[in-house]
C-alpha cells in the first residue's frame, strides 16, 4: 500500500480502538504525541524500503534506507511480521522511557499503544495486497486476504486509490460522526 493509505488506516484504527472504550481525559501533549506516534507507526514497517517517502524526505535518507533495509532483511520481511512488531514495540518503549523525563506531561504508555496500533494497521493493510505479509516469520510464508492472490490488490493501482482509500475515509468519517457528542466532550477538555 502507498504511504497515504497507511496514514489514513493508522488514524482510522486508532479512532476505532479509542472509541471502543470509555474516553478518558488525557493532556493535550499526550493526545498530540500519540497522534504523531500513530502516524509514524503506520509507516514504520516500510523503513525496510530505501524508496519509502520517509527516507526520500531525508537529505541522505537513501543511504540510511539501504542500510536499515538490509539489516531488516529486505522489503516485507522482518518489519512486516509478528516478531518485527515485538522488536519495534520493545525498541519504541525503550525510546519513550528515555524521552519521558523531557516530556513529563506525556503519558508514554498511551503513546506506545498509538504507535503499535499504527504498526498493526500497516500489516493488516499490506495483507490485502498481492505480495502478502510474512506474519509468522521465521516461517517463510506470506499471508494475504483474500487467500487467493489473484483477488488481492496491487499497491498504488486504481483499486487502492478508488476503493480502499475512499472506504477507509468513509469508515473514519462514520466513526467520527456516530460518536460526535463523545468526541466533542473529549476535545472540550483541551478548551478549558
Ligand atoms: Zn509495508
Amino acid at each position: 500500500m502507498i504511504a497515504r493509505t497507511h496514514d489514513v488506516a493508522a488514524a482510522t484504527l486508532l479512532l476505532a480502538v479509542v472509541l471502543a472504550q470509555p474516553l478518558e481525559s488525557v493532556t493535550l501533549a499526550t493526545a498530540v504525541t500519540a497522534l504523531i506516534a500513530n502516524q509514524i507507526g503506520g509507516i514504520a514497517p516500510d523503513l525496510d524500503q530505501p524508496t519509502a517517502p520517509f527516507w526520500r524526505n531525508l537529505p541522505i535518507g537513501g543511504i540510511f534506507g539501504k542500510v536499515i533495509g538490509r539489516s531488516l532483511g529486505g522489503h516485507r520481511f522482518l518489519s512486516h511480521s509478528l516478531i518485527g512488531l515485538v522488536i519495534f514495540g520493545f525498541l519504541t518503549h525503550l525510546l519513550l522511557e528515555f524521552l519521558h523525563p523531557i516530556i513529563p506531561r506525556v503519558d508514554i504508555d498511551l503513546v506506545w499503544w498509538a504507535f503499535m496500533i499504527g504498526m498493526v494497521s500497516h500489516l493488516i493493510m499490506d495483507s490485502f495486497t498481492k505480495e502478502g505479509v510474512p506474519w509468522l516469520l521465521p516461517i517463510p510464508i506470506k499471508f494475504g486476504f483474500p487467500p487467493v492472490r489473484h483477488l488481492r490488490i496491487t499497491t498504488g493501482k486504481k483499486a487502492e486509490h478508488f476503493i480502499i482509500l475512499p472506504l477507509l475515509l468513509c469508515a473514519a468519517i462514520w466513526l467520527f460522526s456516530s460518536n460526535y457528542a463523545e468526541i466533542n466532550l473529549f476535545i472540550d477538555q483541551f478548551r478549558r
